[in-house]
């Protein structure tokens, strides 16, 4: 995707900003999720890199804490690099709209109990606000709850699991680069957290950065716009242990790929440790440059593969003791055998299922309970319709290839087809939008005006919405 698309929504209102990360949270959570509990949101103000927002209630503040904020945080962090931290406070009503009458509730604070509510939520999801170790920390946030005693091991990634460790533990370096690769969601992220906080508690004398690859680009991207590289390349070389995530997000990206390179090499040739990770294996990786793969495979690479079944029975147990919930083993079953796709889903369908606990207080989990709360999850698992599926048959209906479809042509015909499968991607998959893009050679952001266009095609024209609707009766049945 071209580098420029970064800069646009920079040129916006904080409240234009807002609107647009509303448009996006819709789209996401659907209509519903939106209307009950962020659609009552305001933006109250921004301080000093502090986007404060604005809930009715402490209760509606919680739940949004609990199941939002990470995602909230994300997407205004990639439209706007100047947020530094998203709070959310009650806004006390009759006292008008000023932050100073804003009650910041501060009883969010680590404590697990027995049963799930809000806080032990919250507390599972919340990204932590540990950065300000020192102020001139400039990475992304760590979770903290993503440990090493927080991840469980098993067949399928203790390779991994075993080089992390090592890497955390080693004063020197055991090799260099460390390159962890998986598909989604099964615990890239999580281990290079833990490998930050483990330094972090043990060896704080040195300096750890963990970094989105999102986050290096835009701070790149910055840096060049103000003129203001050698700031930015001197923050990085002065670090001891470089962690950056997602690099394949470089893709393309032959500028700050460059930069990526140099820095790279400097750390390296000075002895500092450098951890990354990507979707795939450096050989795999399109749009980098070779001379970065043969770099990126000069140490260790160590895949995690898809998990096995005692896995994520072992994962299941170790979240739900997070949560403070008595998972029955029947559940545990049920749930380790149907979603098997990534850990982010078990863990959210696991989260649905406290939450609804918690929000019908006494209710215990029972297998009927859990097929209830997770029908709609469960129906998609049980069609299976893939993206491939959805790509070949709406590509099949309009007469072009797949092919067309992921290339880069924006003619009408194969445009048109080409949104409407990846509405129908967000509609009949659980797929996020990133993970539809990536299925089309486009990022979220082309995946989310497709939707919406399509979304407005299906009103204003009823041809559409037939040919639209007839897709989605085959793609079904
Ligand atoms: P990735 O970065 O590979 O996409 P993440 O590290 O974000 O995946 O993991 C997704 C979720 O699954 C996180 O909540 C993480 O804690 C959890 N997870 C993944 N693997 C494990 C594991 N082996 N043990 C415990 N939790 C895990
Ligand atoms: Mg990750």
């Amino acid at each position: 995707m071209a580098e420029e698309a970064i800069y646009t929504d920079e040129e916006l209102s904080i409240n234009e900003q807002w609107d647009e990360i509303c448009n996006q949270l819709k789209m996401e959570f659907g209509a519903t999720a939106f209307d009950s509990w962020l659609k009552p949101l305001s933006v109250s103000s921004f301080d000093n890199g502090v986007m404060n927002i604005c809930a009715p209630t402490t209760f509606m503040k919680n739940w949004v804490i609990a199941h939002y904020s990470e995602r909230i945080h994300r997407i205004w962090e990639r439209k706007n690099p100047d947020i530094k931290q998203v709070k959310f406070v009650v806004q006390n009503i009759s006292a008008g709209t000023s932050l100073n009458n804003a009650h910041i509730d501060s009883s969010l604070i680590k404590r697990v109990p027995s049963s799930p509510t809000p806080q032990s939520l919250y507390n599972i999801s919340n990204i932590a606000n540990n950065r300000s170790d020192s102020e001139s920390y400039f990475g992304s946030k760590l979770n903290n709850t993503f440990t090493f005693d927080n991840f469980v091991v098993g067949k399928t990634n203790e390779f991994a699991y075993a080089a992390a460790r090592k890497v955390a533990e080693s004063r020197n370096i055991p090799f260099n680069p460390l390159f962890l690769y998986s598909g989604v969601g099964l615990g890239k992220t999580h281990l290079m957290h833990a490998i930050a906080q483990y330094i972090k508690q043990n060896d704080p004398s040195r300096t750890v950065v963990y970094i989105s690859a999102e986050q290096f680009l835009l701070k790149f991207v910055n840096a060049l716009r103000y003129k203001d590289t050698d700031a930015f390349k001197e923050q990085f070389r002065s670090v001891d242990v470089l962690m950056i995530d997602d690099v394949q997000f470089l893709a393309n990206k032959t500028k700050t790929q460059d930069e990526f390179f140099y820095t790279f090499t400097s750390l390296i040739e000075s002895g500092k440790q450098i951890i990354l990770s990507a979707d795939k294996s450096p050989n795999d990786l399109d749009g980098i440059e070779s001379r970065l793969k043969s770099r990126l495979n000069s140490g260790l690479v160590a895949d995690i593969m898809p998990t096995d079944f005692d896995l994520r029975l072992g994962i299941l147990h170790k979240k739900a003791e997070q949560l403070g919930i008595e998972l029955p083993e029947n559940v545990a079953t049920f749930l380790a055998q149907k979603i098997t796709a990534s850990t982010r889903e078990l863990e959210g369908s696991l989260k649905r299922i406290a939450a609804h606990c918690m929000l019908l207080s006494g209710h215990e989990i029972t297998l009927d309970m859990t097929q209830d709360v997770l029908k709609d999850m469960l129906h998609s698992i049980d069609r299976k319709t893939t993206i491939d599926e959805i790509q070949k048959k709406v590509a099949e209906y309009f007469n072009i290839s797949v092919k067309e479809m992921q290339s880069s042509r924006r003619a009408r015909n194969v445009a048109r087809p080409r949104q409407i499968a990846m509405y129908l991607a967000k509609q009949l998959t659980s797929r996020s939008l990133p993970e539809i893009g990536r299925k089309f050679d486009r990022d979220h952001t082309t995946v989310m005006h497709a939707v919406r266009k399509v979304e407005e095609l299906i009103v204003e024209d009823t041809s559409m919405a037939e040919s639209v609707d007839a897709l989605r009766h085959l793609l079904e049945s």
